[in-house]
């Protein structure tokens, strides 16, 4: 099949969206598709977005899809927002499927809500919102599909839980063969746990069923305190009953990196009498303005500023009340850069907290050589996860998400590699661990390290999916082997 076209994009696809599966004609130009990175560049055989307003016609297209896909030996892989940074949502010459969906039915007494896979959280917590009922647990962003969400086994900054998995009630799934399970911690067990934190290795995720908390108003209190001290503190707040959420930061300018963190909690607070605000769109990112944040890139003095601007002006602006709806429903956009040249990329590591201060230390020997500029850290606090079998969070942890802004060249590309494989040798040698959807840069040794349980996720992926029909580039580089 002759290919061309190889500059396509997110932003430009949909004029090439194919309506299904289909013949393809043999000019077809080739569908390169990319992720939230710009540096997965992927040519797929096939792109399409699954609608699923028809339940019966939805199931139909995506039986018809695998049989085509498995008679062609292609693999199959689902997406919905695609803001994995590593390719983990794209099959390389394969089909690649968007997951779009709406459907959200609620059980106001059981606290749940059953929600099409592909529906964003901004869509959901819209939803919820109405009737006094918000996410228990997702993403800092409100961009990502719920089905992701489960296949990447997010978390948040509400405490004290583990992983979204832990939330999840079940899940319908479909397999390689097209048949389609409930999975429940008491039904089909094994693929409950397989799916969950799986990458979509597993099967195509339809719908989910989920825990929610209420809706509140809510009331930050802020603490800057010496970085040494933060862990204990952190601790002990996440774990108090009457703190909801919780987060922090900490300074990231080379020559002071690390010395001085900022810890935000936040307790239920009386709603006001004519009750609580409807959601808007905001939340605690844009207490940072976008040009304070971005002005950091190349500039040390930006940073402390930026930093100066957390730390004292944002406490001295009011009271902070939010609802627990509006803290979670801030778009990925908010901070994101507009510079073609550039990048930005997450890591994310899972500490135990006995070993957090080695962890600063070791980062404030790490990062600064590097030419990456380090433009956050955000800290959030995760119980252990004991379901999923590529589990991140082996022991209660503190998650600390960097966000690096890294030039889109060659050398950007290896200064990134020889930086997050120091970080990764680090954080294992604390018995850590790190997060999947972001860059593959760490080495298949440290993959083994800190997934030990691997080889039981790939032997149970070849039973359920023998021709290995799903596939993404997280399989090619660390488990089809
Ligand atoms: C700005 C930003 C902020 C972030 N904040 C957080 C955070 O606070 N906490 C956190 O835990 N993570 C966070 N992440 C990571 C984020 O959770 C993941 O990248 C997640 O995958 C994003 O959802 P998505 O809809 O873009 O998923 P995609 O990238 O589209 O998909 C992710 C994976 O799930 C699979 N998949 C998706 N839908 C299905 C389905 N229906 N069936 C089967 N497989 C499926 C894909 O194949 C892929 O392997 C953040 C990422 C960014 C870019």
């Amino acid at each position: 099949m002759a290919m061309r076209q190889p500059n396509l994009t997110r932003r430009n696809l949909p004029a090439l969206l194919v309506a299904g599966p289909m013949p393809v004609a043999a000019t077809q130009p080739a569908i390169v598709l990319n992720d939230a990175s710009r540096l997965s560049a992927t040519p797929v055989f096939r792109y399409w977005s699954a609608d699923a307003s028809n339940e019966a016609a939805f199931l139909a297209r995506l039986r018809a899809e695998l049989r085509d896909a498995a008679g062609q030996r292609r693999p199959v892989a689902v997406g919905a927002a695609r803001h994995s940074m590593g390719a983990q949502s794209l099959p390389r010459d394969g089909t690649a499927i968007s997951m779009r969906g709406a459907r959200l039915d609620i059980d106001r007494a059981a606290r749940t809500c059953r929600v099409h896979a592909g529906t964003r959280w901004s869509s959901v917590i819209r939803r919820l919102d109405t009737e006094g009922l918000s996410p228990l647990v997702m993403q800092s962003n409100n961009d990502f599909g719920v089905g992701a969400t489960l296949c990447v086994n997010a978390h948040g900054w509400p405490t004290p839980h583990g992983p979204f998995g832990s939330t999840v009630v079940a899940f319908r799934i479909m397999l390689a063969d097209g048949t389609v399970v409930e999975c429940s911690p008491t039904r089909n067990a094994d693929l409950f746990r397989l799916a969950i934190g799986g990458y979509g290795l597993i099967g195509i995720v339809l719908d989910v069923e989920v825990r929610l908390a209420a809706n509140a108003m809510l009331q930050p209190l802020q603490e800057v305190m010496p970085a040494d001290a933060f862990a204990p503190r952190f601790i002990a707040m996440a774990n108090d009953p009457t703190v909801g959420m919780i987060y922090g930061r900490m300074n990231v300018s080379r020559a002071d990196m690390f010395t001085e963190a900022l810890l935000v909690s936040y307790r239920a607070a009386p709603a006001p009498r004519n009750g609580l605000p409807p959601v808007a769109q905001g939340g605690m990112m844009v207490q940072v303005a976008r040009s304070i944040y971005r002005a950091q890139i190349g500039s040390e003095a930006a940073k402390r500023r930026r930093w100066l601007a957390e730390k004292r002006l944002v406490p001295a602006l009011g009271t902070g009340m939010a609802t627990r709806n509006r803290l979670m429903n801030e778009p990925a956009a908010s901070l994101a850069g507009r510079d073609p040249r550039r990048t930005d990329i997450l890591h994310e590591y899972f500490l135990p907290a006995p070993r957090f201060g080695d962890f600063l230390a070791g980062c404030r020997t790490l990062i600064p050589p590097a030419k990456a500029e380090f433009l956050n850290v955000t800290l959030r606090h995760v119980l252990r996860d004991n379901l999923s079998l590529l589990a991140y969070a082996r022991s209660d942890c503190i998650a600390a998400v960097l966000s690096f802004s890294q030039e889109m060249s060659a050398e950007g590309e290896a200064d990134m590699v020889r930086l997050t494989q120091a970080l990764t040798d680090m954080v294992l040698g604390l018995g850590g661990s790190f997060y999947l959807p972001y860059r593959r840069h760490a080495r298949p040794d440290q993959f083994a390290r800190a997934y030990p349980r691997a080889d039981e996720f790939r032997h149970a992926k070849r039973t359920h999916d023998p021709h290995l029909l799903f596939r993404n580039a997280l399989w090619d580089s660390y488990l089809g082997t």
